[in-house]
Formats: C-alpha cells, sequence, structure tokens
C-alpha cells in the first residue's frame, strides 16, 4: 500500500514571518486530514521556525534543496548534516535547479545518495521540456533521468519520484491526468528494470505542474498517481487544504 502524499513547495517566496502566518493558516485543517502524509517545504531561512510549529502535529517538513557534502567551504550552501533532525524529505533535481543552477543527473546522483546516507527522504524530480515533449522524446528523457539520478541507489521505499513536465510548471497548464498516469506508468517500468518490480510498486510517484484545488482530483483519481508535488498552490492555505482533503476522499475510495 502506497501513502497518498502531497508535497508543497514554497520555492523562493514568504518571509519567516509570512511563512509562519502562512502555517498557521493551514495548520489546523491539515492536521486533521488522515490518510495522507502532508509536507511543507518552506525556504531554508524558515525551516527552524515552521519545525517549532508542526512539531506536534500530523504534517512533515520538507527542503527544496541540499548540497551533496557533509560540510567544507561550500559558501552559501546547506548541508546533509544540518538538515538531520529538522525535516523529513528534501526535494532534489526540480527542473529550476536544472535549468537555473546547471544541476546535471550526476549532481543529483550525489545529493540523492548523501539524503538516503543521512536518513533525509529524497524526492527526485524528472521531466521533459516542451520541444523534447513535442519532439516524442518524453520517455528517453525521463529514462536518463532516472538511470542516472538513481545510479548506485539501492531500492528503498524511501524514495519518492516526482514527474512534472516542464511545460507545466508555473504555467497554469496542467498536463491531462491520463496523459500523466501513462508517463508514471513509464517511470515504474523503469524503476522495475533498474530495481526490481517489488521494489517499483512500493515507491510513491508524484504528478506535478500546475496542480490546484479545482484539478486535483484529474490527477489523484488515477491509481498509477499518489500524489502531488505542489507549486503556487501551496502558497495558498484554501487551496492546498482543498487539495490534500479531495486526496484524502478520493484515495480512500
Ligand atoms: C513545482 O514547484 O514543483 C510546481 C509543480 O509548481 P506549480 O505547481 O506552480 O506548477
Amino acid at each position: 500500500m502506497r501513502i497518498p502524499l502531497i508535497v508543497g513547495n514554497w520555492k523562493m517566496n514568504t518571509t519567516v514571518t509570512e511563512a509562519t502566518r502562512l502555517v498557521h493558516e493551514m495548520l489546523d485543517r491539515l492536521d486533521k486530514i488522515e490518510g495522507v502524509e502532508k509536507v511543507l517545504c518552506p525556504p531554508f531561512i524558515s525551516l527552524v521556525a515552521i519545525q517549532e510549529l508542526l512539531k506536534d502535529s500530523s504534517v512533515k517538513l520538507g527542503t527544496q534543496n541540499m548540497h551533496s557534502e557533509a560540510k567544507g567551504a561550500f559558501t552559501g550552501e546547506v548541508s546533509p548534516l544540518m538538515l538531520v533532525g529538522i525535516c523529513e524529505f528534501v526535494i532534489l533535481g526540480h527542473s529550476e535547479r536544472r535549468q537555473y543552477f546547471g544541476e546535471t543527473d550526476e549532481i543529483v546522483n550525489k545529493k540523492i545518495l548523501a539524503a538516503l546516507r543521512n536518513g533525509l527522504k529524497p524526492i527526485l524530480c524528472v521531466g521533459e521540456k516542451l520541444d523534447e515533449n513535442e519532439a516524442g522524446k518524453t520517455e528517453e528523457i525521463i529514462a536518463r533521468q532516472i538511470n542516472q539520478g538513481l545510479s548506485n541507489v539501492a531500492p528503498t521505499p524511501d524514495m519518492v519520484i516526482a514527474y512534472e513536465p516542464i511545460w507545466a510548471i508555473g504555467t497554469g497548464k496542467a498536463a491531462n491526468g491520463e496523459q500523466a498516469a501513462a508517463t508514471i506508468k513509464f517511470i515504474r517500468n523503469t524503476l522495475s528494470k533498474l530495481w526490481n518490480e517489488n521494489a517499483a510498486q512500493d515507491l510513491r510517484i508524484l504528478y506535478g505542474g500546475s496542480v490546484t484545488g479545482s484539478n486535483i482530483g484529474e490527477f489523484i483519481s488515477q491509481p498509477e498517481i499518489d500524489g502531488a508535488l505542489v507549486g503556487g498552490a501551496s502558497l495558498k492555505a484554501e487551496d492546498f487544504v482543498s487539495i490534500v482533503e479531495q486526496t484524502a476522499a478520493i484515495k480512500r475510495v
């Protein structure tokens, strides 16, 4: 049984004051929703304040990135050791990190290995660009991102994969549920070849890209889709709570 998972990626939004206000706006309602794992990924600077707010709740904390090294001369970076005990999940290989910060599959792979070594649960983001999609290269791109991103990673249910077609992120143009489910099925097949069938069945695969309270039902009603990585809509308390509530209701059936 894969427990549904909804992750809010706040990206580079919210001051510490705004972040704590946003948590106050949604925490009581989120906390009461059962049957879904709920994760908030605020900016690094708000992690400790939010950890305190979430400490007696069922809502978990994640981060949006980290460095692969434990410590050293890497000005401005945050190491896995600094995150242990503060958060449980770490988003890695987000397309914005790949596009604006030059993260390659090799870098992402090092980060995944480091996260798992330190007991953090990586959420590996994969997805194709619009031109790659139009050229029929979606599967080729995703197979590469998975095979290289998970190189030397032993099978573990602590990994999460998020399929995020780049043309759907922050654009308001979500994929449709059937398209997303077909690609997620391909991801699970790729994993069963890389790992094995049981390990692939145990791993949660999310959809991400312009998910809102109005379209979550389309994705979450697909048995292949175990949850969502939500960007813009996770900054709106009503929308995010509604996404989690609908997920709980649909997956419970
Ligand atoms: C994301 O940040 O991973 C994302 C999917 O963003 P949005 O929901 O805004 O498209």
